[in-house]
């Protein structure tokens, strides 16, 4: 956070996207830590995400940057959630709502300038403002939109930032100026310091995930996450015996296994299998038939010395050794942010700081 706080200056709204779980990493923790390390707001994609939040106690601006249900907007009013508005039905029920408590209503409205996913055309955006601004209870603050392609498409994302700028124009012609503009997620942020406006939205920067390896020599972020668990049984296994469902490892010599307590429930996927290592003792441990659901296996017949108790990395570093979170993306045919978001909720967080477990 406080790297991305002195890439973008101080005069730019930083807002910490802990949707999903804050990428899997805890939400309340990091958004606890993201505001008390220069996050000026939080982002979620759901309502349901932000009451959470609310319940643990956090006050700072909340936008919701998915689509809101009319049913949600009492929960919303009462909660001091800043929504985004794309439907007349939705901006009816907050209007209403925020009547009935007395209360008015920051709104945000997403603009679709090229992601083809939602929000309104910017033809439509106009007269739907207008209508929004019209009604009581209601204040327009924030304009919005999202990159396609910002990792790698600089023509595509200065079209998609242009769409934005002429849209806020057209609004202001009409007689309704926008105070926030925001279009940046983390790699608009960092690739592309024009689109950062009134405020960045960045979510896999502050976990130290690169969505582009452009990024890299522009800001150096270091992963937050470390998965670790334990050598609950270490037993040996003859030769010709075999490991796991299915039986798919088959001892060739005597082989030295060791059991973990963390199975694809948790996140570790089964397409891993014979593919994927842990750390022991510094040294690199393949792992050896199927992932189970709630335990895995791994051959450490040349870690003379493991023993019961050890800890075990699945993520992260131990010693000289790492393993990174793109070597599990590339191994699930996937993007390190599906990692992070994919880790289950049975697997407990453990918040650290300067090397010490906070809880
Ligand atoms: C998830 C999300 C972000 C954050 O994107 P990163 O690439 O993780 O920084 C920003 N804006 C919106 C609307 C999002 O859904």
């Amino acid at each position: 956070m406080r790297a991305l706080r002195s890439l973008v200056g101080p005069d730019v709204l930083l807002t910490a996207v802990v949707k999903a779980n804050a990428y899997g990493h805890g939400a309340v923790a990091v958004a606890k830590q993201a505001l008390a390390s220069g996050a000026d707001w939080l982002a979620v994609a759901a309502v349901g995400e932000g009451l959470a939040l609310r319940n643990a106690g956090l006050k700072s601006r909340i936008l919701v940057v998915g689509p809101m249900a009319a049913g949600q907007a009492a929960a919303v009013v009462a909660s001091g959630l800043t929504p985004t508005v794309n439907t007349l039905p939705v901006v009816r029920a907050l209007s209403a709502a925020a009547q009935s408590a007395g209360k008015s209503v920051a709104v945000h409205l997403k603009v679709d300038t090229g992601m083809g996913r939602y929000g309104l055309l910017p033809e439509d955006m106009p007269a739907f403002a207008l209508a929004v601004s019209a009604l009581p209870g209601l204040v327009v603050e924030g304009l919005w939109t999202h990159f396609a392609s910002a990792e790698d498409d600089e023509v595509y994302t200065q079209t998609q930032l242009a769409t934005l700028l002429e849209t806020h124009r057209a609004l202001a012609v009409a007689g309704l100026t926008i105070p926030i503009r925001h279009c940046a997620n983390s790699a608009g942020a960092i690739l592309h310091p024009e689109s950062r406006l009134d405020m960045v939205r960045c979510g896999g920067s502050l976990y130290g995930l690169y969505s582009a390896e452009a990024s890299r020599p522009v800001v150096d972020l270091w992963p937050v996450m470390a998965i670790k668990s334990t050598v609950c049984r270490l037993h040996w296994l003859a030769a010709g015996g075999t490991v796991s469902y299915g039986r798919t490892f088959t001892a060739s010599r005597a082989t030295k296994v060791a059991f973990m307590p963390i199975g694809y429930a948790d996140g570790l996927r089964r397409s891993r299998a014979h593919k994927a290592s842990v750390l022991v003792r510094g040294q690199r441990a393949p792992l050896i038939g199927r992932i189970c659901m709630d335990g895995c296996m791994a051959d450490v017949t040349d870690i003379g010395e493991a023993a019961e108790g050890d800890e075990v990395v699945f993520l992260g570093r131990q010693g000289e050794a790492a393993i990174t979170i793109e070597e599990w993306a590339d191994q699930m045919e996937t993007i390190s942010y599906e990692v992070a978001t994919g880790i289950g909720p049975r697997v407990p967080r453990v918040t650290v700081q300067g090397g010490v477990p906070l809880a």
